[in-house]
Formats: structure tokens, C-alpha cells, sequence
């Protein structure tokens, strides 16, 4: 329960637009995958499917990739690596462990009924399984072959990072994260007014976008 709401206090609260949680977002290169997957469920399955929120993190981490990549792609491997680790905790991660020292009794940790009624729909995780499945065709050839769920697409950054990475596979994984931000990007606009209407194409960037930041398990 704390880490539900500390994701919902990113999307009510507009945290991610704060300077210092963006940095902090930076350091961390997002969320864990768990909390990753989760703000994005939330996003399908209690703010009406647009997953805007979701979307303008990964904007913003794919075009720190792609920046990270360009320069790591020429540089011994040991500190081409370093730009691509993390050297934050997940923000929720954080948030948990401190609410967890609090105990259950606290009323910022334990919900209401209200807040139960609220939340009943993430039980089942109706809409963003369907979400997903929608747009697989597209991302499922994207997958990382490391993470064992099928797929021939770039490595994940976690599995990169197990190295090594010959500097023809950081090239590789350069031109894949170049052709995936702008599409990232696209799917952003489209939730904007007078955007473009998203296609499954669309929705399958940010599904990449999230199994290369931090891995393929949840989807699978
Ligand atoms: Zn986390
Ligand atoms: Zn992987």
C-alpha cells in the first residue's frame, strides 16, 4: 500500500515534474522494473489509459540513453558502463522502506475503505494486461535475448551492464534507442491535444522503452 501511494502521488501531485525528483529519476534511470510496471498499471488501470506520465519519463531516460550510449560507444567498456548505472535507489523503493519503519498503524501507511474501493480494479490488472497484449506483436521481436523471454532485439540496459559489451554491439544497441526515442516521443503526443492517434506501434515504444531500462521480466 505505501508503494501504490507513493506512485499515485507522482501522477496526482505532478512529482516527476519537480526538479529534483527528475534528477533524482536520472540517477536512478527511473523506477525499479516493479514499481516501473507498477506506475504504468495505475496510469491504464485508474486514470483512464493514457499513460502520460509513464511516457514523459521514459522520453526523457530514452534521450539520456541515447546521449549515454553515444558517448560510450567509442570508450573502453569499464567507463563506458558507468554511464549507464545507477547510482540512486528507486524513489519508491525509498519510500516504502521508510513507511515500513513506521508500522501498519500508521494512517499514511494503512488505507481507508475508500481508498480500497479505489484501488479494487489493480486486482486484476485487466486493462493493462490487454494493453500490453494489444501492441506485442510489435514489441515481442524488441525483447532483450538475455532476459530469456524470447526476442532478438538490444540487450537491456541491467544485462549491458553485465557486460562485456564489444563496441559493435554498443553500436547496435545505439541504433535501436535511436530509432525507439522518437517513437517514444510520438506516443507522448499523441496524448497531447491535437496530437496524432496513438497506433499499437506507439504503445509499444514505451513497453521497449521499459523492458530496456530495466529488464523484460514483468511483461512476460
Ligand atoms: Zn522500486
Ligand atoms: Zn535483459
Amino acid at each position: 500500500m505505501p508503494e501504490l501511494r507513493q506512485l499515485w502521488s507522482m501522477l496526482e501531485g505532478g512529482a516527476i515534474m519537480v526538479v529534483e525528483v527528475r534528477h533524482d529519476l536520472w540517477r536512478s534511470w527511473g523506477l525499479c522494473p516493479r514499481h516501473a510496471w507498477g506506475l504504468l498499471a495505475i496510469e491504464l488501470e485508474l486514470r483512464g489509459g493514457s499513460p502520460l506520465t509513464s511516457t514523459v519519463l521514459h522520453e526523457d531516460l530514452m534521450g539520456r540513453a541515447v546521449r549515454a550510449m553515444r558517448i560510450a560507444r567509442t570508450q573502453p567498456w569499464p567507463l563506458a558502463r558507468r554511464r549507464l548505472v545507477a547510482t540512486r535507489r528507486c524513489l519508491t523503493c525509498d519510500f516504502v522502506e521508510l513507511a515500513g519503519r513506521h508500522g501498519p498503524a500508521d494512517p499514511l501507511v494503512e488505507p481507508g475503505p475508500a481508498q480500497r474501493t479505489a484501488i479494487a480494479p489493480m486486482a486484476e490488472l485487466a486493462r493493462t494486461r490487454t494493453w500490453i497484449a494489444a501492441a506485442a506483436a510489435v514489441w515481442s521481436a524488441a525483447r532483450c535475448p538475455g532476459c530469456g523471454v524470447g526476442g532478438d532485439g538490444p540487450r537491456c540496459r541491467p544485462h549491458l551492464l553485465q557486460g562485456p559489451a564489444p563496441r559493435g554491439e554498443r553500436h547496435r544497441t545505439l541504433e535501436r534507442l535511436e530509432a525507439l526515442a522518437p517513437r517514444v516521443t510520438r506516443y507522448g503526443r499523441s496524448m497531447t491535444w491535437r496530437g496524432p492517434t496513438a497506433r499499437p506501434e506507439d504503445r509499444a515504444a514505451l513497453v521497449e522503452a521499459l523492458g530496456w531500462m530495466g529488464g523484460w521480466g514483468p511483461p512476460a
